[in-house]
């Protein structure tokens, strides 16, 4: 299923997204939140007819580095043997259409296509073969980085911090398994032109090892986003531009770039 959350006439509600051709896609109103007991209302609305949201809203994103050979590579970094993560704030987080803000403290705003992990469940020392259990779904995510101030600061969080630098969306995709999830296409267009390619199997560390590396550390919520890391092909976002990532059985992300007004 596909569980998007979205605003209608001023009210937020979670639905379930029907429907294969873009423009016929309806919303089943969930009654309830997805992450513990809901029903589907069976009352509809057309897509086109909400303003879609951050498909959650998370306590925390925990985004994983280096996590593509040749993305390491082509940042002149070297292939990290253990997993390493860092945090991008829940302000940092913005929904399918939203505005990217291009902060004024940078001039090398980068995008970065990654599989997010929607957890769903409170857990914590999560065994490898528990892993799918404690995930509720997959979509999309835009690691947005300020390339400059990244390689300034020793800390990440204002170089990926900022406010609107985790566009995720656009919906959670939950029929998905783990298994299936470590193999998966993802690219990354902008303005249409193709940027970043790649596979999920690519990553260095797949999903189970990346939520028992950070799940030994802290308890993880339902609605914790892990950002699993992105192929090469990295590059500058500018002003005016429309930056989308897809990833095969999950959907397409796709946000604007503006000044930060
Ligand atoms: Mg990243």
């Amino acid at each position: 299923m596909r569980i998007a959350r979205f605003s209608i006439d001023g009210n937020v509600a979670f639905g379930a997204v029907e429907g294969d051709k873009q423009d016929e896609l309806v919303l089943d109103i969930i009654k309830g939140i997805p992450f513990a007991d809901y029903e589907l209302s069976g009352t509809k609305v057309p897509l086109g007819k909400v303003r879609l949201l951050p498909p959650v809203l998370p306590n925390k994103v925990v985004a994983f580095g280096r996590n593509y050979r040749e993305h390491a590579q082509e940042l002149g970094n070297a292939v990290p043997e253990a997993p390493f993560a860092f945090f991008k704030p829940s302000t940092s987080v913005i929904g399918p259409g939203d505005d990217i803000q291009y902060p004024s403290f940078t001039e090398e705003l980068h995008h970065e296509a990654e599989l997010a992990v929607v957890i769903g469940r409170m857990c914590r020392e999560v065994p490898r073969e528990r892993v799918k259990d404690v995930v509720f779904g997959y979509t999309c995510a835009n690691d947005i980085t300020a390339r400059d101030v990244q390689r300034r600061e020793k800390q990440w969080a204002r170089a990926k911090g900022f406010d609107s630098a985790c566009p995720l969306g656009p919906w959670v995709e939950t029929d998905l398994s783990v298994d299936a999830a470590n193999d998966l296409t993802i690219q990354l267009t902008v303005n249409g032109e193709q940027r970043q390619l790649g596979r999920t199997s690519e990553m260095i560390h797949p999903i189970e090892d990346l939520i028992v590396n950070i799940s030994e550390a802290m308890t993880l919520l339902p609605g914790d986003v892990i950002l699993t890391g992105t192929p090469a092909g990295v590059g500058p976002l500018h002003v005016g531009d429309e930056v989308a990532v897809t990833i095969e059985g999950i959907g397409t992300l796709t946000n604007k770039v503006v000044k930060r007004g």
